[in-house]
């Protein structure tokens, strides 16, 4: 075990906190704080504060579990992992190898979820792979692509928001979700500049703002028609910009006028002089931001919703310019990497398509394969734990904990339990491992090394703090030893750097090009920006195979420095132009009726992270967040006779979830809202619904009708 600090990063969400870890006499691990890390300046959120317990916690898994007679039962390494290797091979000998289905988390580094990828692919050679980051930000990828021609979280380092003149944060409430993050928009207001929050809560975040829009859940794209509306009617267009730098204005222009003020304040419920308000705010300083977060991108309209917002800053010459953009605050802990590499359906590593012949050939030739043995892309996130006991017969699922954190739970849950075989790698029993006929027990972000990419694109370093407990296994091991078992005895190091070695050859030339980022790099700088190509040898000429304004490859010869800020002299597709694309107003999937007259809405807590399978076994945590609650305003509480802290039923279509009721006039009286981290009765997925978005196939977790009922005890 090392004494010394060692500088890491949180294992959570998407901001990815520096933090120092010291070993200490005890056993146990102390946390620090890291001033040198720009994203957090020293901050943390309990969440970070506490991560160490789930180190030693005494639930914590030390040996594989295998099911014998209906119990999980310790059991060797070897036989755990000869159990998973003859339940996929007999499913693929039986069904063929798309029902062998591989589940994925935000949560893995890049080298794991690289390693997933191929795994599924060469090992497997299945199509049905995805992850958890499908229902995180998934609609504003799809939307960045479409516009920009490519999606990277923040296409400008946080460090940026104080310096601009006004925010417009979307569905984002960073108060309870990354913490520290909010001294940058503090400081945004302490230098004049100003925040408008637009969510249906007054959230803690709301409370900072300037300017709170509260529309109805689910018609965050029609407030953002108005507001381009009305820019265009008070003549706030910036024509030159439009003129040089975009394309296919008209078309969106015709959509958004047909978006009366008056009409959308009767969809979304904020007012006309609100939303004056809100272009004034937005376009008369030099510089302005729009940052979408869940709110509006978990609808089944997620990727038109943000498409709205986007179009709203290239009609305002908002985007690609200095201190201005349009940016996704993603959520996990490495939802950005863990897209870029190759768990998500449809993708290869460096964010290459799957569906390019280009793209097939060079990934191919990197693993050593024939580019015809790869399989197509496959099933999203939703629609694979749907098919589980049907057309996927077993599934390796690692790092997600769908029994919590999938729509329409219930069902998900009884998918899972009527597969042929699933086996389950995690740090502790979650409500998901609990159904495995295998458990590996594996080890977690401070016992082993790897990087991750947060919110702003940066690539960081994880170091290995601690030496992991006897009993436990890392990921890349896991996926080595199942390759072996499998037939494939070489191409899955263990060794994290070898990973990452090679993952830098498969992202070169892609969009999210790492082959200039290495290990002694990123242990020296706080991070690197992807793209970020490597230099070229000596002799070399950069600029032959690129634009002379790329910025990209203009550092012949010398070290890359990263690209920090994105689309400044040119957007990333062909003609170098933003797209902007026409979108109208839909209702959501299901709207209210007289039999579920109330909109349900679901979010998280400060003190809980996703599913809860790490927080949850977290005292401190527990004591500040110890339970689901449901959210209501005081007139709806009235009409039930409900009480603060009464049971109250929440109720939809697919099925009943019983929570104390939290009574607060910050919420819209024809909306409900709960937090989505725990299992059991007060489980907020149970009543979601799995509506998917066209585009990205994201699930609509945002808005679905219910009616909530008083509880007789
Ligand atoms: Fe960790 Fe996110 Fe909290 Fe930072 S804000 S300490 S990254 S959970």
């Amino acid at each position: 075990m090392q004494n010394s600090a060692t500088p890491t990063h949180c294992p959570y969400c998407a901001l990815q906190c520096g933090m120092n870890l010291t070993p200490a006499p005890d056993g146990t691990v102390e946390v620090s704080e890291r001033a040198d890390f720009p994203v957090n300046r020293g901050a943390l959120c309990g969440k970070g504060r506490t991560a160490p317990a789930v180190l030693s916690s005494r639930v914590r898994l030390t040996s594989p579990l295998v099911r014998s007679e209906g119990t999980l039962v310790p059991a060797s390494w070897d036989e755990a992992l000869d159990r998973i290797a003859e339940g996929l091979s007999r499913t693929r000998a039986e069904h063929g190898p798309d029902a062998c289905g591989v589940f994925g988390g935000g949560g893995l580094t890049n080298e794991k979820a690289y390693t997933l990828g191929k795994f599924a692919r060469v090992v497997l050679g299945t199509s049905q792979i995805d992850y958890n980051g499908r229902f995180c930000m998934s609609s504003a990828a799809a939307a960045g692509m479409k516009a920009f021609g490519l999606d990277r979280g923040l296409p400008f380092p946080l460090e940026d928001i104080p310096k601009t003149g006004c925010v417009i944060l979307v569905g984002s409430n960073l108060a309870e979700t990354m913490p520290p993050s909010l001294r940058f928009f503090s400081e945004l207001r302490e230098n004049g500049g100003t925040l408008i929050v637009v969510d249906p809560r007054r959230t803690k975040t709301a409370d900072q703002a300037d300017l709170h829009l509260a529309p109805r859940p689910g018609t965050d794209l029609a407030l953002a028609l108005g507001l381009l509306h009305l820019v265009v009617a008070e003549g706030r267009v910036d024509e030159a910009y439009v003129q040089e730098r975009t394309a296919g204005w008209e078309d969106a222009r015709a959509a958004a006028m047909a978006h009366w003020p008056e009409h959308v304040e009767r969809i979304t419920g904020v007012s006309v002089p609100q939303l004056r308000e809100a272009v004034r705010l937005f376009c008369e300083p030099e510089a302005a931001m729009v940052l979408t977060a869940r709110g509006p991108e978990q609808q089944s309209k997620g990727t038109d919703t943000v498409g709205a917002w986007i179009n709203l800053c290239l009609a305002t010459g908002r985007a690609g310019r200095p201190l201005s953009g349009y940016g996704c605050l993603t959520g996990q802990g490495n939802g950005q990497g863990g897209r870029e590499h190759g768990q998500k359906a449809d993708q290869l590593p460096g964010y290459r398509k799957l569906t390019d012949p280009a793209a097939r050939r060079h990934v191919a030739e990197v693993w050593g394969v024939d580019p015809d043995s790869l399989p197509g892309p496959g099933r999203s996130a939703y629609e694979l734990l749907d098919a589980l006991g049907t057309d996927i017969r077993s599934l390796l699922l690692m790092g997600s904990n769908p029994v919590v954190s999938a729509p329409r739970a219930a069902h998900i849950e009884e998918r899972l339990r009527s597969l042929d075989f699933l086996a389950v790698a995690d740090v502790v029993l979650s409500e998901t491992a609990a159904l495995a006929d295998v458990v590996l027990p594996v080890t977690q972000w401070a016992e082993e090394t790897g990087t991750t990419t947060n919110l702003e694109g940066r690539v960081l370093l994880r170091k290995r703090a601690i030496t992991p407990p006897a009993g436990v296994r890392s990921d890349l091991e896991v996926l080595n030893g199942l390759a072996g078992r499998l037939g494939v005895e070489k191409g899955f190091p263990t060794d994290p750097e070898e990973v990452f070695e090679e993952l830098r050859r498969a992202s070169a030339g892609g969009p999210a090009d790492y082959s200039g980022i290495t290990y002694p790099r990123l242990a020296e700088e706080n991070g690197v920006f992807w793209p970020c190509p490597e230099a070229p040898e000596d002799g070399e000429d950069a600029s032959l195979d690129a634009p002379a304004d790329d910025p990209v490859r203009d550092a012949a010869g010398a070290a890359h420095p990263g690209t920090p800020r994105l689309f400044l002299d040119r957007f990333a597709t062909e003609d170098g132009r933003a797209r902007f694309v026409a979108v109208s107003h839909r209702a959501a999937a299901e709207e209210p009726d007289d039999e579920y007259p109330v909109l349900l809405t679901t979010g998280r807590v400060v003190a809980q992270y996703q599913s809860g399978a790490q927080t949850r076994r977290v005292d401190e945590l527990n004591a500040a967040a110890p339970g689901p609650f449901v959210e209501l305003h005081p007139r709806l509480a009235e009409r039930l006779g409900a009480a603060e802290g009464d049971p109250v039923a929440v109720v939809s279509r697919r099925g009943r979830a019983v929570a104390p009721a939290r009574i607060t006039s910050g919420i819209r009286p024809d909306t409900v809202f709960m937090p989505f981290h725990w299992p059991g009765e007060g489980r907020a997925n149970t009543l979601t619904n799995p509506a998917l978005d066209p585009t990205s196939r994201m699930p609509e977790f945002k808005a679905c009708a219910v009616r909530v009922e008083a509880v007789q005890e």
